[in-house]
């Protein structure tokens, strides 16, 4: 056979994944289309494995000194687009599967991703090798099993067990990580980033999710529309419970000032002003003043002097009737319950609205806001039900 018949396993692996490239396989149905895609995972595996394996080797010979790098991390960098945590992590795993070679032996199977045996190798290196080589078996058998976050928390619970207080030290680094900024843009949106520690972000999480609940039909919010309706609402609930510490010798709570002219939306009127600060649009206000005390200032020679509370709540015993009768927000295929809501009035108190039950329906916060701002109708449907027209749009009877 001449010389240049002759090829490499790797040539000969890069000439098929050329092949691969190369295939069209729209046609294929979608249980074949699994299979494949299941094999080439398995070949990815194989691949990293090999190359984790290799590269150990080039970690003992010091490779990359002849291209002229200052270590392997940063030749990994350079030459194979690692990131700085994913190289030294990748390092330590070539270094670490010379003594587990069970894992390695599943890794080169495909057996194993390389997120599994990295989740093996973080185990290594918190416990020690040796308190991880009698495990190894069971490690193996399980990660080809279970998903990366369901073998993650399988390694973290053998760490727990383990050495307590190595888990503690782990907690604790993560803990001392937390932070939260918020700020606000001069457009007016506010910017919220941070990050909390594993407690601290399961109790946020858990308490978001109960508040968003399961997506309704009609609900066509995104996930993160949700999750940031969900956050005010936890505010506003926490500021409507009282229970919240008292600052300058007052409960906590949204202060909005405004005229009488804004809440009857006469043109030229001033905005409304939220806590002295952020300007609200007139709309906003007549949804806070359906339910709520507004301090309302009168227009006047001296208006600061005349300012006065004002507004309208709804009488306990209104409330109490209108709660029995809509059992919670009115609006179409909505699930909120009495407490999550408030009372609209139909025809505004500021244009000579009764707060009556006749006038008066319950509306979650999110509704509530679409009959304002949003611009939707509310009217009387026949009989006790009520009509909910989007802008420009035909009647939607509700229930
Ligand atoms: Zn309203
Ligand atoms: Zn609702």
């Amino acid at each position: 056979m001449a010389a240049s018949a002759w090829s490499s396993p790797l040539e000969d692996v890069t000439q098929a994944i050329a092949s691969l490239i190369g295939e069209d396989t729209r046609h294929l149905p979608s249980l074949a289309q699994a299979e494949r895609l299941k094999e080439i995972r398995q070949d990815i595996n194989r691949l990293e494995a090999r190359f984790t394996a290799e590269l150990r080797v080039f970690d003992k010979q010091q490779g990359w000194v002849v291209s002229g790098h200052q270590s392997l991390q940063g030749w990994l960098r350079r030459t194979c687009q690692f990131s700085s945590g994913a190289a030294t992590d990748r390092i330590r795993l070539g270094r670490q599967l010379e003594e587990l070679p069970q894992t390695a032996a599943a890794f080169q199977e495909g057996r194993l991703s390389a997120q599994h045996v990295g989740l093996v190798g973080r185990l290594a290196s918190q416990l020690g090798t040796e308190a991880v080589q009698p495990a190894e078996a069971d490690l193996v058998r399980w990660g080809s099993e279970l998903d990366t976050r369901e073998f993650r928390h399988l390694t973290q619970r053998l760490r727990h067990c383990l050495d307590p207080e190595g888990a503690l030290a782990d907690a604790n680094a993560l803990h001392e990580k937390r932070h939260l900024g918020l700020a606000q843009s001069w457009q007016g949106l506010f910017f919220l980033e941070g990050q909390l520690d594993e407690e601290g972000g399961e109790l946020v999480r858990t308490a978001l999710e109960a508040i968003e609940g399961a997506p309704l039909a009609g609900d066509n919010r995104s996930k993160g529309e949700r999750r940031a309706d969900a956050l005010v609402e936890l505010a506003r609930r926490q500021l409507d419970a009282g229970s919240l510490p008292e600052r300058a010798a007052q409960k906590p709570h949204l202060h909005l000032v405004c005229e009488c002219g804004t809440l009857r939306q006469e043109p030229g009127s001033a905005p409304a002003e939220l806590n002295g600060e952020v300007l609200v649009p007139q709309e906003t206000v007549r949804r806070y003043g359906c339910d709520a005390l507004l301090t309302v200032e009168r227009k006047g020679e001296s208006p600061l002097a005349e300012a006065t509370g004002a507004g309208r709540v709804v009488p306990p015993s209104v409330r109490r009737a209108l709660q029995r009768r809509d059992g919670g927000c009115r609006f179409p295929d909505c699930d909120r319950p009495p407490e999550w809501t408030d009372a609209h009035h139909v025809v505004h108190w500021a244009d000579g609205g009764e707060t009556k039950l006749e006038n008066l329906l319950l509306l979650c916060r999110r509704h509530h806001r679409r009959v304002h701002e949003e611009g939707w109708r509310v009217s009387r449907a026949e009989g006790s039900g009520w009509r909910f027209t989007p802008p420009g749009g035909e009647g939607w009877p509700g229930p």
